[in-house]
């Protein structure tokens, strides 16, 4: 499908349609593709033609691939990496495996990624036990000799709240101050969730907003698992997040940071599906997407 232009235009047309194509201008179902009188192959342009309107129109009509005349096959391959790729993928990537220019290839690349951001409307806040962590993402500092251990590296703070053996979330914070990660905590953790953190001083006191409580593991003592307390999960999520972005990424800004962020838990929160699948999903996220945004 990413090879093949028929291929790419038919795998959008069997997404957005189904078994029943119809017409993007008024909705009839009399249409038909347009054929070359000489081949009969379809027509060039991949039109189809209404019967009922008399009008033309292609897959692209109304969708987010109406915005540039990118081959579609380019679109599938971008999907396709972006939704799959667990180390990340770059647009210098796309930009020679589809053989387009570089400013084409980071359009795709931000118009997935958008697509694949959360969906904050309808955010059901994570549940259960849910550990959480912070972290420092990005370039190198600027001088490695003022590098402090631990926190404070001066790399962009992120933030990560995740469910055991469920969704994530992670957001690019301004600083790791209590205010800061508490109230990130509320905006997206249930308060009848068990939280579970390290034993750094910004979590305390936030046990006492959550009827599962507040559950802290000593990394400062060396103290790495306590039954089931730990928080092995949200650090497996940064070291996949950290390889992704040091790998790939090399000059992620920070102001742009938060839509790798997107990318990365897209991933994280379809695990379960196989790529084909959540490349689809990524696919039909980007038109509910747009239509969202038309309709407001
Ligand atoms: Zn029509």
């Amino acid at each position: 499908m990413c090879s093949n232009e028929l291929a790419a235009v038919e795998f959008f047309e069997r997404q957005r349609w189904g078994d029943h194509p119809g017409c993007v201008h008024c909705g009839s179902v009399d249409v038909y593709k347009m054929r070359d009188a000489q081949t009969g192959e379809r027509n060039n342009r991949y039109l189809w033609r209404c019967h009922d309107c008399k009008r033309q129109y292609t897959v692209r009509i109304g969708t987010v691939f109406e915005e540039t005349r990118l081959d579609l096959r380019h679109w599938c391959y971008a999907f396709w990496r972006a939704a799959t790729s667990k180390k990340g993928v770059a647009a210098l990537e796309i930009k020679r495996q589809c053989n387009i220019s570089y400013k084409s290839a980071l359009f795709l690349m931000n118009r997935i990624r958008f697509a694949l951001a959360p969906d904050n409307e309808d955010f059901q806040k994570l549940k259960g036990t849910v550990e959480v962590d912070e972290t420092y993402v990005g370039g190198k500092p600027r001088y490695r000799h003022q590098v402090l251990p631990g926190r404070g590296t001066g790399k962009t703070p992120v933030f990560a709240a995740v469910e055991r053996k469920g969704r994530i979330r992670r957001q690019v914070v301004a600083n790791v101050n209590g205010l800061t990660l508490r109230s990130a905590i509320r905006r997206l953790v249930d308060t009848r969730s068990r939280i579970i953190t390290d034993d750094f001083s910004s979590y305390m006191g936030i046990g006492k907003e959550f009827s599962g409580g507040h559950h802290r593991i000593a990394h400062s003592t060396k103290e790495y698992v306590r039954g089931d307390i730990h928080t092995n999960t949200v650090e497996s999520s940064f070291a996949i997040l950290k390889r992704g972005i040091m790998g790939i990424y090399h000059n992620v800004s920070q102001e742009y940071l938060h839509r790798y962020l997107w990318q990365f838990d897209f991933i994280w929160n379809h695990r379960n599906l196989n790529d084909g699948e959540r490349a689809i999903l990524a696919v039909k996220a980007a038109e509910g997407r747009r239509l969202r945004y038309r309709s407001n």
